[in-house]
């Protein structure tokens, strides 16, 4: 079965060629121009999806060595995400199966994330269900109970910012470039984690916070600037290990207490944020510390990506779950 997958809910325009749940091809178009503005323009996006999408798919097609008409279905990104850049993705992906006549099926980005771990991939292990996955990404925080491909329950999310924008906003008070997660990183992975302690929020249930957080950084950077105005310079691999340190402290408590209320001791993660290699690692010491079988997903599917859309797709035609061309785009969707 050959999907063509299109993703464009945010600012990367991505397409991608999938033969069963193998990748043939995934093609990724960034928008740099939001770099300028410190956060992604919804009007820039979806202009820069309007441009992208006719290149990309091509490319995504040549790269795999599919024509068109050996597609079987056309999978796409229905929501969540910028209503301007999900709708120029739909209209393309509805375009293109009401010329070729074949199934088009509709996609809810944040199962992507989540699915993304069924792509067949070498040294990869799949999850088997039921599973817990911590979906962490720039907008999205949730603790999801995945009892297969389609019974899918959130039992935890973020009740304010997600951990993508506590990252991103804390790497714009240390005056760092959007987006600035993967720059924390980078600075943490020298620094000290335990120079610097922020509290963590006191949020019942499984649900998170992180808006406080991000308040108690600023007021922080703002203090120490204050008294030495090189303060964010010379102690910015500290600050940044202490901050990820904190989240990542956050993050792993509530999946503790998952793990607790539902004895699903598997765990996946997926999303933006799962690149981080702080998280990485403390995920896998819980194997050997609590017993805990984890998942981690292949670098190029954590951030946006048309491949884990691909997937759902692909299990979706399995089972006939086809979508007629009245389906529309949604900003928010329910699971
Ligand atoms: P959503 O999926 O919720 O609609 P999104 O698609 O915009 O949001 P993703 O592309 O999944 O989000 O993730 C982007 C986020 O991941 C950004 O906030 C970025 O800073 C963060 N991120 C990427 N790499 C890292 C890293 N190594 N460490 C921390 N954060 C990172
Ligand atoms: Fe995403």
């Amino acid at each position: 079965i050959y999907t063509l997958a299109i993703e464009s809910s945010c600012d990367d325009t991505s397409a991608a060629i999938l033969c069963n749940d193998k990748v043939l091809s995934n093609i990724v178009a960034r928008q740099a121009i939001h770099e300028e503005y410190g956060g992604v323009v919804p009007e820039l996006a979806s202009r820069a999806h309007q441009q992208n999408i006719v290149p990309v798919v091509d490319v995504a097609l040549k790269k795999a060595n599919v024509t068109k008409n050996d597609l079987n279905c056309i999978a796409f990104t229905q929501g969540p995400g910028l209503m301007g850049s999900l709708l120029v993705g739909g209209s393309f992906a509805k375009s293109m199966s009401m010329a070729l006549q074949i199934p088009l099926i509709a996609v809810n980005h944040m199962k992507a994330h989540i699915l993304a771990h069924f792509i067949d991939e070498e040294n990869f292990d799949k999850p088997t269900f039921p599973f817990l996955a911590l979906t962490i990404s720039g907008g999205h925080t949730q603790i999801v109970q995945v009892n297969s491909f389609f019974d899918l329950k959130i039992i935890g999310e973020t009740t304010d910012d997600a951990v993508g924008e506590a990252f991103d906003k804390s790497a714009k008070i240390l005056g760092l470039p959007y987006p600035g997660g993967p720059l924390i990183d980078k600075y943490a992975q020298e620094g000290n984690p335990k120079a610097f302690r922020f509290t963590k929020p006191k949020v019942d249930g499984l649900d998170f916070s992180f808006s406080g957080l991000k308040t108690q950084i600023l007021y922080f950077i703002q203090k120490n600037q204050a008294v030495n105005p090189n303060f964010i310079e010379e102690n910015r691999n500290d600050i940044c290990a202490s901050i990820q340190h904190t989240i990542i402290n956050i993050l792993i408590d509530k999946l503790k207490l998952a793990v607790q209320q539902t004895g699903i001791k598997q765990i996946a993660i997926g999303g933006g944020v799962s690149a981080n290699s702080g998280i990485r690692k403390t995920l896998k010491e819980t194997e050997s510390k609590w017993g805990w079988k984890t998942y981690i997903p292949k670098f190029e599917y954590t951030t946006d990506n048309a491949a884990m859309i691909g997937i759902v797709g692909y299990y979706n035609y399995l089972e006939n779950n086809f979508d007629t061309n009245d389906i529309v785009s949604k900003a928010r969707i329910e699971f």
